[in-house]
């Protein structure tokens, strides 16, 4: 039940953030925080409400069943270390990083079945956090898959997860995915850092070729080569 109950609040969390931003960057006052002029997109807002609604209860869904489907095999309760609650959720986000850039770099934006799947999300070329939902359902059900498919590797080598472990790793990707997309430079302290993955991310909606395709850390762009800081 605990589990469930931290997985409930990352969402609770996260929406509640998605809402501040969205409302924000809508607002005449943010006119000196957006990244880009906002562009219009070619679809109208029912479309926008309809694809958001099937997601977010899709999402709802998936985290739900997946985790009550895999508990068994993949979560410990119970106490642990808090060395090992930061390393397990380390090691799932580090994996999640890596298999996300593969995934979003190759099938999403190179093999023509996925691409057209995930040309839904570029669509979009001004995001504000709401977007974050804006995707084809197939889409949302291979990147909320990927984390339980990154969480059993690390099962796989060192065991089940403490739901702790998972608790705040999960906390930190669904956060991570909502803020990426607000299209808004927040105060430089305390969010410099989330303001760098922001501005990446906005990049890479400008168009299927823009590169920046990791979405966690810049990692592994900057390993493959394709980081791209200009506009
Ligand atoms: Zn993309
Ligand atoms: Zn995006």
């Amino acid at each position: 039940m605990l589990l469930y109950a931290m997985l409930a609040g990352s969402i609770v969390a996260a929406g509640v953030v998605m809402t501040i931003l969205t409302v924000f960057y809508k607002s005449p006052a943010s006119e000196n925080r957006q990244l880009r002029e906002e562009r219009s997109r070619p679809s109208g807002a029912s479309d926008f409400r309809k694809r958001w609604v099937l997601n977010a209860l899709l999402s709802l869904g998936l985290v739900g069943g997946l985790t009550y489907g895999l508990y068994p095999y993949l979560f410990a309760e119970g106490p642990a270390s808090l060395t090992r609650i930061a390393l397990e959720g380390l090691a799932m986000l580090a994996l999640y990083d890596f298999f996300y850039y593969l995934v979003h770099r190759y099938p999403f934006h190179e093999w023509k079945v996925l691409r057209s799947v995930h040309a839904v999300h570029h669509v979009v070329k001004t995001p504000s956090a709401a977007d974050s939902l804006y995707l084809h359902p197939i889409e949302t059900t291979l990147g909320l898959s990927l984390v339980w498919v990154c969480t059993g590797l690390v099962v796989v080598v060192a065991g089940p997860m403490s739901i702790y472990s998972f608790g705040w790793a999960f906390f930190v990707y669904s956060m991570l995915n909502v803020v990426i997309h607000s299209g808004l430079r927040l105060p430089a302290f305390p969010f410099a850092p989330i303001n760098y993955l922001t501005e990446r991310h906005q990049k890479h909606h400008v168009g299927m070729n823009a590169k920046n395709y990791s979405s966690v850390t810049p990692t592994f762009d900057l390993l493959f080569g394709t980081e791209v800081r200009s506009s």
